[in-house]
């Protein structure tokens, strides 16, 4: 089996690229850096996919909460397009190849559902563009979709918040938590759909592996938590208080509001498919997986 890994070389990336390694997997990443197991988006779109590539995974994407970079048009523009035209380049790779992969599996975030402290949301929950974030992940959505005559099985996995020692949210909140700063954002009364960086790749690969599993995952932990509740389980595990809350206004003017929302909003998601799928979670609590992410020195 050999996959080919947009974005691969990513927080994510790096850790599914580490499970479909010890299941037997040649990987490579389609990455803008060279590197001995990366080709480039120009090779891909002139050589295709390389031949005997049975599994194609989107997951590139500007760091969205990057606090060096305002949010400016420009940058918005640049957030956009690493996640649209990268999906949409893989797709039409899939649609050009002579011999077809099994399986496209693209990540796309729970920011398609609207912030809501009230309604629940599924895989079958409808979708509609209202603000920007949605809009970015329906446009991200439909740059993955194939032509239905195909004949590659398709997954899109709607990610959460992805928690893990070596990247995202918790490699921002590291230091604030280590020296006893660290709280919930805002109310902190926010839903705050999480997974653990260890069980976002193995559903990856659970997706890949299983052919019955086709359409949308909600790719969250099954436990829902609000953003108070996550900042009490990691100031736990870091043996460190939790209760000086990072104000709204602050992170609005920090970040712009349209990005904050992605901290002061939340939106309560249930991985409904998923576990109809069977998929066994090793991080089902957030207690467990925070005490992972404590670790000063983790692999990962
Ligand atoms: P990373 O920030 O680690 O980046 C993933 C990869 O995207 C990078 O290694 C880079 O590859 C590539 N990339 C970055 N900027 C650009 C760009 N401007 N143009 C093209 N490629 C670019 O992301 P994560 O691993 O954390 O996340 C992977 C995907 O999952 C992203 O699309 C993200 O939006 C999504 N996601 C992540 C969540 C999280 O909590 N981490 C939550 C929900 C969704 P290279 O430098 O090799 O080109």
């Amino acid at each position: 089996n050999a996959a080919i890994v947009g974005g691969g070389t990513g927080f994510i990336g790096r850790a599914l690229g580490r499970q479909l390694l010890r299941n037997g997997y040649e990987v490579k990443n389609v990455s803008r850096m060279p590197g001995p197991y990366n080709i480039g988006w120009e090779e891909l779109k002139l050589s295709g996919l390389p031949a005997g590539t049975t599994a194609v995974v989107s997951m590139a994407g500007q760091n969205i909460l990057d606090p060096k970079r305002r949010w400016t048009p420009g940058f918005k523009q640049n957030v956009w397009n690493s996640r649209v035209n990268t999906t949409r380049s893989l797709a039409e790779a899939i649609v050009a190849a002579p011999k077809k992969p099994k399986v496209f599996v693209s990540i796309s975030g729970v920011g398609i559902y609207p912030p809501s402290s009230s309604a629940e949301y599924t895989e079958d929950s409808p979708v509609a563009p209202t603000d920007y974030l949605s809009e970015l992940a329906i446009a991200w959505e439909e740059a993955a979709k194939l032509p239905p005559d195909s004949g590659v099985r398709q997954v899109i996995i709607r990610s959460g918040v992805v928690l893990g020692r070596a990247g995202g949210m918790i490699q921002q909140l590291f230091l604030p938590f280590f020296f006893g700063v660290g709280g919930p954002i805002a109310s902190g009364n926010q839903y705050m759909p999480w997974i653990y960086i260890d069980d976002i790749a193995k559903l990856i690969h659970f997706a890949i592996e299983n052919e019955k599993v086709s359409g949308v995952l909600n790719g969250v932990a099954p436990q829902v938590i609000t953003n108070k509740e996550f900042a009490t389980a990691f100031g736990k595990a870091m043996w460190r208080p939790a209760l000086l809350p990072v104000p709204k206004f602050a992170l609005d003017v920090a970040f712009g509001d349209e990005r904050a929302k992605i901290m002061t909003d939340g939106q309560k998601v249930i991985p409904k498919r998923v576990l109809e799928y069977g998929f066994k979670y090793d991080y089902p609590d957030i207690d467990k997986a925070c005490v992972k992410c404590a670790r000063l020195f983790n692999d990962y």
